[in-house]
């Protein structure tokens, strides 16, 4: 055997690394296996807890609100299924809440010291600002993107500033659409003005990525050039915020937000944008670095090889590197490997598969889906409020978050599902992306650790 490991997390999305850095804590020997990116590195950053109930077209006030409403409707919900050690309906709607809210504020309280401090509770829904100029009501985001008092304060201003060549943002749109937006529901600021800023990244000026203005201000000197325009632009409207496309830095986002309210006295905060995400691409590090740092083993590029499920529990898991095959064995496995992007779901015309173990996959209503085809479970309309009811689809699973078979037995009982391999929710419609992913793969994680401790014992 080339390594040993107690918990084995295929996946480094957030449920993976939630899973992972969970274990690590609990003391159990952990081994995480990311083949490529995940979809958590192309979010926006901002984590949505639920935002609409599913099928709902009101947006909800506070996740707490939407925990309550799914606890009573819809019971196979990733969320739902927390609640099934409960009689009352009443208890099960506190058991949902208190499991959620542990989750979160564990994730806020391990990234409190790092470079991406979280904003926010599952108490309210907050409202951040995008890119276009829209508001997005959101749970938790990275306090480089909490707009402050911008919509509350009567006498506030913003700046909308973008960078030259960066065609993502256009400052006066979004500077026009938010206005417009705020306006019309009679809220602050009165006020929006626009700038361009001439930063030209390591010489260029066209065609510039995020990724690369961000690498730029994680440098001291290029973030006082920055500093000292805007300060003179924010003065010039009398600013009293300044909204910046996501690329504040990658390793000194937040010391850089406040040197930059240091210099420009205004309130500096980054809107959310579209991938690559910078904001996106912290989170990820952000949670790697902390998994690492709590004495996980990280295998980058490393993908875990179809396995069949012969017995009624996993041995043993063959990782598939660029240069070598490794063979781990383990006591637990989670398995965390995300949806479409991620590559934990497939669909081909065949079919929608699971690609590790060939678990058996449901759509959105639990209907086996191993031999519908994904074009089936998509809309005519490519935008409704209800989604497309393929991102529903993914592994059906216990209360104990184990994938279970078409004869309703669970599939291995060391085997534990967390993230969007799950079916029975439609995270675009309702919002509810990250947070699941947090949620289950914390739950998933303890379940694995007690299982672990359980036959140690
Ligand atoms: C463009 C975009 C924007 C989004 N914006 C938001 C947002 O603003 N707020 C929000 O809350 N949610 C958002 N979401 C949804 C959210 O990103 C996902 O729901 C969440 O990241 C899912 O996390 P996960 O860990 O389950 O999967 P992923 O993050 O996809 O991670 C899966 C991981 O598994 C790995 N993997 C797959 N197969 C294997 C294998 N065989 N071996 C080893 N590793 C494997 C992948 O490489 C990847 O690292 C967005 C999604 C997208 C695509």
């Amino acid at each position: 055997m080339d390594l040993e490991a107690d918990i084995v997390v295929i996946g480094g999305g957030m449920a993976g690394l939630v899973a992972g850095i969970r274990a690590t804590e609990e003391g159990m020997k952990t081994v995480l296996l990311r083949k490529g990116q995940s979809a958590t590195a192309y979010s926006s950053g901002a984590i949505d807890i639920i935002g609409y109930l599913p099928g709902g077209t009101v947006p909800l006030g506070s996740p707490v609100e939407g925990l309550q409403g799914i606890a009573s409707m819809f019971p196979f919900h990733p969320y739902g299924l927390l609640g099934f050690t409960d009689a009352t309906s009443d208890t099960v709607s506190k058991t949902i809440v208190e499991k959620v809210r542990t989750a979160v504020s564990w994730l806020k309280a391990t990234l409190l010291g790092s470079s991406i401090p979280l904003f926010g509770d599952i108490d309210s829904n907050l409202d951040a600002v995008t890119v276009l100029g829209t508001v997005k009501p959101t749970c938790m985001i990275q306090e480089t993107m909490w707009p402050g008092s911008l919509m509350l304060d009567a006498d506030s201003v913003a700046l909308f500033a973008g960078v030259r060549g960066f065609p993502v943002f256009n400052p006066r749109m979004a500077a026009q659409v938010f206005l417009e937006h705020q306006i019309s529901n009679r809220l602050p600021p009165r006020k929006a003005g626009h700038h361009v800023l001439d930063l030209a990244p390591f010489g260029n000026n066209y065609n510039i990525s995020s990724i690369e203005i961000a690498r730029y201000l994680d440098n001291e000197d290029n973030l006082s050039v920055l500093a000292k325009t805007l300060k003179k632009q924010a003065e010039r409207i009398g600013a009293t915020h300044i909204a910046l496309p996501p690329v504040l830095g990658f390793n000194r986002a937040r010391e850089n937000q406040l040197a930059l309210q240091d210099l420009t006295g205004a309130h500096v905060f980054e809107l959310l944008s579209f991938p690559p995400s910078v904001p996106g691409l912290r989170l990820q590090r952000g949670l790697e670095t902390a998994f690492v740092n709590g004495g996980g083993t990280l295998l980058v590029g490393h993908h875990a090889k179809m396995e069949s499920l012969e017995s009624n529990i996993v041995k043993e898991v063959t990782a598939v590197g660029p240069r070598r095959n490794l063979k781990i064995s383990t006591k637990a496995v989670v398995l965390a490997t995300g949806k479409f992007i991620g590559g934990g779901i497939t669909g081909t015309e065949n079919g929608i598969r699971e690609s590790v173990f060939d678990l058996m996959t449901v759509s959105e209503s639990f209907r086996i889906a191993t031999s519908i085809t994904p074009q089936k479970l998509t809309n005519t309309i490519a935008l409704t409020h209800m989604g497309h009811p393929l991102f529903g689809s993914g592994l059906s699973v216990d209360p104990q978050f184990r994938p279970i078979t078409a004869e309703e037995v669970h599939a291995a009982e060391n085997l534990y599902a967390a993230g969007s391999v799950l079916a029975g929710y439609n995270y675009p419609a309702e919002k509810s992306g990250l947070g699941v992913a947090i949620v289950t793969g914390y739950m998933a994680s303890r379940n694995a650790v007690d299982y672990v401790k359980g036959v140690s014992a």
